[in-house]
């Protein structure tokens, strides 16, 4: 196999535009499946890495909710082939014991493999000039025309399912859906409250409906994700913590805000757990320990929402499939030349999951 020209969105350094680039990506090398992108989510952690607040290698390519056509495979990959269509995950090493427990969003690699977009001996990667570009975050790199990923982070998925539409399940979708359906495993009839009504939020709310939730409470500063959450099934919606009244079964924090956390807690009824899911900076807040031990209550990080997505994605497209995950409500589409508009279309709020879509010559 020959080096191909592919054309992406290269950022220079932290805070820099996207920079549309022709670049060379080599063959794929071994556990190397090179992909043409056909549509790829904006996730708010690609803001987070383009302002520099977590260590990837720049120049890059970001982007990690790819979705589209196997176009090659390196040696020794048997898991898919060229003309598969395919959605793209997070990246692990498959070989560690939370890897070994299908929780590989705890994967001991995860920081290397998904920040640092490392790659392995004999792998292939891409190139301005002699230049290496940082091209495998999340083992992929989307915003581009292809990408490497590997075969722990490739979901085969049918051909007749429109991939702009499914491109978000590979990180924003899956991490509330799990954070909802894995690791809090809520039971039909319980409360739940989920703090930020953004893609993550939003896809908690779809899997508390689908868990069989009894009260499901909304939180958010926008008045439009506060009227698609109650279309979604939220029972209340508001953009004041006084509609968090009463005690909660669970709490999931989308928002990242450290100074929810506190109430958050004091919200959770006897044995009740808080997820944090959200972003947050770094440094301490307070908690009263007491308000845990007393009654049980339990707080949960959780990474990707605590799933394994070679078994998860095909969960969520069942769902899809049934019109229980109406995806298509929280997207909007824009052409990959648009992607900086995309960016700011998220970042403002005004849209909820912005897929750009790669042109197909
Ligand atoms: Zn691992
Ligand atoms: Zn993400």
């Amino acid at each position: 196999m020959v080096s191909i020209a592919i054309e992406a969105a290269v950022v220079e350094g932290a805070g820099s535009p996207f920079r549309f680039e022709t670049l060379t990506m080599d063959p794929p090398g071994p556990d190397q499946i090179r992909v043409r992108l056909h549509a790829c989510g904006i996730c708010h952690t690609d803001m987070v890495m383009r302002d520099g607040a977590l260590p990837i290698p720049f120049p890059v390519i970001l982007g990690h909710e790819g979705a589209g056509v196997v176009d090659a495979v390196g040696p020794g990959v048997d898991s898919v082939a060229p003309g598969d269509h395919v959605l793209l995950s997070f990246h692990s090493c498959g070989a560690c014991g939370a890897c070994h427990d299908h929780q590989p969003g705890y994967c001991v690699e995860f920081v290397p493999r998904n920040f640092l977009g490392l790659t392995q001996a004999g792998q292939g990667g891409i190139w301005r000039g002699d230049q290496r570009i940082g091209g495998n975050i999340f083992g992929q790199s989307a915003f581009a025309t292809h990408a490497f990923a590997h075969s722990d982070n490739v979901v085969r998925i049918e051909r007749d399912l429109p991939l702009d539409i499914l491109a978000p399940l590979g990180c924003g979708v899956q991490t509330g859906a799990g954070t909802v359906l894995e690791t809090l495993k809520v039971m039909p009839g319980q409360s739940i409250a989920i703090l930020g009504a953004g893609a993550v939020g939003l896809s908690a709310l779809m899997a508390a409906v689908i868990a069989g939730a009894g009260r499901i409470v909304v939180i958010d500063r926008h008045a439009s994700r506060l009227a698609l959450a109650r279309e979604l099934g939220a029972t209340e919606a508001g953009d004041d913590l006084a509609t968090l009244n009463g005690l909660f079964d669970h709490i999931v924090d989308t928002t990242g805000v450290p100074a929810l956390l506190g109430l958050a807690v004091d919200r959770l009824a006897q044995r009740g757990t808080l997820a944090l899911v959200g972003a947050y900076p770094p440094g301490d807040f307070s908690i009263d320990p007491s308000a845990i031990m007393s009654m049980g209550r339990r707080i949960v990080g959780v990474v990707e929402g605590g799933i394994a997505p070679q078994s998860f994605i095909p969960r969520l497209i069942g769902y899809y499939r049934e019109g229980r995950l109406p995806l298509e409500k929280l997207i909007q589409r824009y052409e990959f030349a648009d992607l900086e508009a995309a960016f700011a279309a998220s970042d403002s709020g005004a849209v909820v999951k912005p897929v750009v879509v790669m042109p197909q010559s």
